[in-house]
């Protein structure tokens, strides 16, 4: 048998005496170390609803659902964690930077997989003339902020940052008056409706 090296038999009594580097969970609480990647968990005030994090999650652990058919518009984004492969691309993506976290929880065991899963719900701006999604309140005024002054470009920002935002009636349209005229400047649009007013008001029909 060989002797053991000296560097070995150091290694081996510090071991000896340092204790064991193992943790005896589940009977004592496991604490991870700073930077330990588990369950992401959104920011009520940080979310903004943009759902960057969903389009950037590689396992589609983040769900985007918009309900424009109740009286009250709303989006929700869930984030499962029996798809999560807890990579953090949502974190490191989301619009905010903080909107959602990677917590330290990492026991989610359960009988239901779908249950450890995390969600938050926004209310949902619709253009007032379609009917089609602008975004959420936090999210316009998010753009507006980050804009500054050059946010007075566009009516529907300026309309959101002044705190006047009118949601769009349940049909969205608005048969008996004229389509798209100077009038609607001031309302809360989409890109495609903004776009073929200002059209009509330069080049006409
Ligand atoms: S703010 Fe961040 S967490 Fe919220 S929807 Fe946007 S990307 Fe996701
Ligand atoms: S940690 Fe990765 S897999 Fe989990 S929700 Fe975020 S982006 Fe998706």
């Amino acid at each position: 048998m060989k002797k053991p090296k000296l560097r070995e038999l150091k290694e081996a009594i510090k071991a000896v005496i340092s204790g064991p580097f193992t943790s005896k969970y589940p009977f004592e609480p496991h604490t991870p170390p700073d930077g330990f990647r588990g369950k992401p968990e959104f920011d009520e005030d940080k979310c903004i609803g943009c759902g960057a994090c969903a389009e950037v999650c590689p396992a589609l652990a983040i769900t985007v659902t918009d309900d424009i058919q109740s009286a009250q518009p709303t989006r929700t984004l869930r984030q499962r964690c029996d798809k999560c492969i807890f990579c953090g691309q949502c974190e490191l993506n989301c619009t905010t930077k903080e909107g959602i976290k990677l917590t330290k929880t990492y026991d989610m065991s359960g009988l239901d997989r779908s249950e450890p899963a995390t969600q938050i719900e926004h209310e949902l701006i619709l253009c007032e003339l379609c009917g089609a999604i602008v975004g959420t309140p936090k999210h316009l005024r998010w753009v507006a902020e980050q804009l500054g002054a050059k946010a007075y470009a566009n009516p529907t920002l300026i309309v959101s940052a002044d705190g006047s935002m009118r949601l769009a009636a349940k049909d969205g349209g608005r048969l008996d008056e004229p389509a798209l005229a100077r009038n609607d400047m001031m309302r809360i649009m989409c890109p495609a409706c903004r776009r073929t007013m200002v059209v009509r008001e330069l080049w006409g029909e």
